[in-house]
């Protein structure tokens, strides 16, 4: 990310989100954004993931300039290289676990197996429900599987905890750091909840729209298995 800014304009009101932001994100690295609400946070994730182009400044990923990308080829790239998992889980209510991991991955020319994908987040005896019939947790072990299976270069992942209850959210958070070890993903996380901060190999926080401080982490821990 090189000298990124974002500035909304609504009429006469013109918000700067992000302001002159440089960031190297480096391949299999799990880093944690911090910061108050407002600080521009989502704007530059959804900037990473080719969801929203910004007013200045340029994106690269894998030396490839998005930022210079027209529309077939942005959605090819959110298609291709990214995996996105929201707060509220986004899931198709209609459709099984499988089924909306399915639909994910049809498109993607390097997904992996679903159905290993599924077991080894836990829902193997989960395939076949449908969100409704599932817990907060379980549904966004859900979601994770549909953003891991396309088999992304770069997972991110805005408040993934901010639905469920605190112990929930340590567990799928020791889940990100498994799939970013286990399958070599670069993971960025969003996230309110502190433990985090441990796992991360960079800590990056922000306030009004900059990057005010990066912390490296040399010791990350490593959760162990996951009891769900
Ligand atoms: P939160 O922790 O509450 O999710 P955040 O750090 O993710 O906050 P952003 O959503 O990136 O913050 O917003 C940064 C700033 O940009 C805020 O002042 C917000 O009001 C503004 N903003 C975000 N999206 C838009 C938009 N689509 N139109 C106008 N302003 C926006
Ligand atoms: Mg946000």
């Amino acid at each position: 990310v090189e000298n990124v800014n974002k500035i909304y304009e609504m009429g006469e009101v013109k918000v700067a989100a992000v302001k002159e932001i440089d960031l190297e994100l480096y391949q299999g690295e799990f880093v944690v954004i911090l910061g108050p609400s407002g600080s521009g946070k989502s704007t530059l994730l959804n900037i990473l993931g080719g969801m929203d182009l910004p007013t200045q400044g340029k994106v690269f990923m894998e030396g490839q300039e998005i930022t210079d990308y027209n529309d077939r080829k942005l959605t090819n790239y959110r298609r291709e290289k990214i995996g996105f998992v929201f707060q509220f889980y986004n899931l198709m209510a209609n459709l099984t676990a499988r089924e909306n991991v399915e639909l994910a991955t049809e498109i993607c020319k390097n997904a992996l197996n679903i159905d290993e994908v599924l077991e080894a987040i836990g829902l193997g005896e989960r395939k076949e429900h449908f969100p409704a019939q599932m817990s907060g947790g379980e549904q966004q072990r859900v979601a994770i599987a549909r953003a891991v299976a396309k088999n992304p270069a770069l997972l991110l992942c805005d408040e993934p905890t901010g639905a469920l209850d605190f112990e929930t959210g340590i567990k799928i958070l020791s889940l990100l750091k498994k799939i970013n070890q286990d399958y070599n993903k670069t993971v960025v996380i969003i996230t309110h909840n502190m433990p985090i901060g441990e796992m991360a190999d960079r800590v990056i926080k922000m306030r009004s729209g900059e990057i005010i401080e990066v912390k490296v982490n040399d010791n990350p821990i490593h959760p162990e298995g996951i009891e769900w």
